[in-house]
């Protein structure tokens, strides 16, 4: 069950201004009232991280897969209380939070068999070479170790997969971090019940409580105050892009500035070529309202932006996704903020100058429903108004149309930066589909042809990062085993004893790792 507290370590505790859960289906508020944690809570929690840090960052590969092992476990054991109480405090499905948890648990599983296998360490050795002349060289030995303790703030939009044990955490604890999570308010029962798994799993693992604390709230000043703690050496952010610039400038402004990744907006845009457009118009339309709309577009790959040559095959598609479109049901969206946000973002986009609307899901009944829209406009008129380019969170999305694949090009290149780029292309395509690739490479971290961008995989090749302001940082991901990289650095020791060396870089090779000796990776014997 859960009970409102704040969970720093093993202890629980209860005050500030008590919140609660808003059901978005009815707009009825919870019974339950949640704790506000305080700056002392953070510094509390900090401080406990900090003192897990040393154990839980140098326990073997084994070891710490089967404690993300046991977080499985411990979210499984919930059972059907974590889905009710995300349904009510979402508005999400049965079937899709089914999905998700099997998603979360099936990512902590993901990352034990990558830590088991240890080639994160990157464990490297140049070995002493006593006789080189004029000089010897001294022994080289070099590790990935963990960063420190991690601040996750989760999403609102995935209330298991990006929450308090979704992939921040994951990678975190992967890599050897303890994680201090700011609780979203919109899921704050569901928080609890997850955090309260982790502590769990903690404890039955045997390890120091500093691991995990979990800090519900409801202040920009909670997650300030964490971000700002000296102790906290990274963080993890899904939201938007307003709370990931915000949390950047603070933690670039402490006294030793830490990396931000944050994931903030994305328009993921659709290109429909000619020859796809010729093959299957209808069909793409149908199919690209089936993906701007499913969750209600509460994604960040939803298709918000497509981009085509004009003509009659445009228009084939155009009719089929306004007909598909005036057929889609509205969904609840999963805050009342969020579905105001909504509305105002589609408004902004209808008043716009130059911007036709094409069509609009089903008029809706009932509280916090998102209604679908569909709008049109040329590429000169939707750089004009920059607010075209902007996310709208839900299912909304603007068609450009283009004269020329120069300017499609051109349109993609002078694009923010994009977590996702879509390519519909059929045979004919292939020299208008090779022109666009280098933009779109330069543009987006996953590019994908005959798709939808909608639903992310959690494997090591996945990519689900970007230029700015997609994310902060477009180096790496947040989804995927790449995703535990944001949370190490090398370390280099030089002529240390064996004795005192980490076990990943000693002579007998204790943890069985493939290392890369003098350049050649070698597996141990
Ligand atoms: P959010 O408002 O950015 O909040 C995410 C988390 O960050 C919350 O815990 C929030 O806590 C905290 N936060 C936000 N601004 C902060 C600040 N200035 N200082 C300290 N902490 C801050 O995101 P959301 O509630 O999940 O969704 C709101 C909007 O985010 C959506 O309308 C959408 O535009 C965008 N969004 C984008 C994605 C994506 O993947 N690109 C996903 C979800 C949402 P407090 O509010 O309690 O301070």
């Amino acid at each position: 069950m859960f009970n409102g507290s704040i969970l720093i370590g093993a202890s629980e505790r209860s005050g500030g201004e008590p919140f609660y859960a808003v059901h978005p289906a009815t707009g009825a508020k919870g019974d339950v009232a949640f704790s506000n944690a305080s700056p002392a809570d953070v510094a509390d929690a900090a401080a406990l991280a900090d003192a897990a840090f040393e154990s839980f960052s140098t326990l073997s590969p084994d070891a710490r897969a089967s404690f993300l092992e046991a977080v499985a476990d411990q979210i499984v054991a919930i059972g059907d209380l974590l889905i009710e109480t995300a349904m009510a405090e979402s508005g999400l499905p049965r079937p899709r939070l089914e999905g998700e948890r099997g998603r979360t648990v099936g990512q902590l599983r993901l990352f034990a068999s990558y830590v088991r296998q240890g080639d994160w360490l990157d464990a490297t050795i140049d070995k002493a070479l006593p006789d080189r002349a004029p000089l010897p060289r001294s022994d080289l030995r070099r590790v990935n170790q963990s960063l420190g303790p991690v601040a996750v703030f989760g999403a609102s939009n995935f209330p298991l997969a990006f929450s308090v044990a979704g992939g921040d955490t994951a990678s975190a604890f992967a890599a050897g971090s303890p994680v201090v999570v700011k609780g979203h308010p919109a899921h704050p029962g569901t928080g609890e019940l997850v955090a309260r798994a982790i502590a769990a799993a903690v404890k039955a693992s045997g390890l120091h409580e500093g691991v995990f604390s979990y800090l519900p709230g409801t202040t920009n000043d909670l997650g300030g105050a964490l971000v700002s703690d000296a102790r906290i050496k990274a963080v993890g952010f899904t939201g938007s892009r307003g709370g990931g610039i915000a949390l950047m400038k603070i933690a670039a402004g402490r006294e030793e500035p830490i990396p931000v990744y944050s994931e903030m907006s994305s328009i993921n845009p659709v290109v429909l070529l000619p020859a796809a457009l010729a093959a299957r118009a209808e069909a793409m339309g149908a199919a690209f309202v089936g993906s701007l709309t499913m969750g209600s577009g509460q994604f960040c790959t939803n298709p918000g932006l497509v981009i085509a040559l004009d003509g009659p095959d445009l228009d084939t598609f155009v009719a089929s996704a306004a007909a598909a479109m005036s057929g889609a049901a509205p969904q609840v969206m999963l805050t009342p903020g969020i579905h105001a946000a909504y509305e105002k973002g589609v408004a902004a986009i209808a008043g716009a100058e130059g911007v036709t609307t094409v069509a609009r899901g089903t008029e809706p009944e009932g509280v916090n429903r998102g209604q679908a829209a569909f709008f049109s406009t040329d590429s000169a008129n939707f750089f004009a108004n920059p607010q075209l380019a902007d996310e709208v969170f839900g299912s909304s999305s603007v068609l450009i149309r283009c004269s020329s694949i120069e300017e499609v090009v051109k349109t993609i290149a002078d694009l923010e930066g994009q977590l996702t780029a879509t390519l519909q292309m059929a045979d004919g395509d292939e020299a208008d589909a090779a022109a666009l690739l280098p933009t779109l490479a330069r543009k987006v971290g996953r590019i994908l042809t005959n798709g939808w961008p909608t639903g992310v995989e959690v494997t090591h090749a996945m990519v689900h990062g970007g230029p700015f302001p997609s994310t902060s940082d477009g180096r790496t991901t947040s989804v995927g085993t790449l995703a535990m990289m944001r949370f190490l650095r090398p370390v280099c020791y030089q002529d240390v004893p064996d004795a005192l060396l980490p076990p990943a870089l000693q002579a007998a090779n204790p943890w069985g790792l493939t290392r890369r000796m003098e350049g050649k990776l070698e597996a141990s014997a």
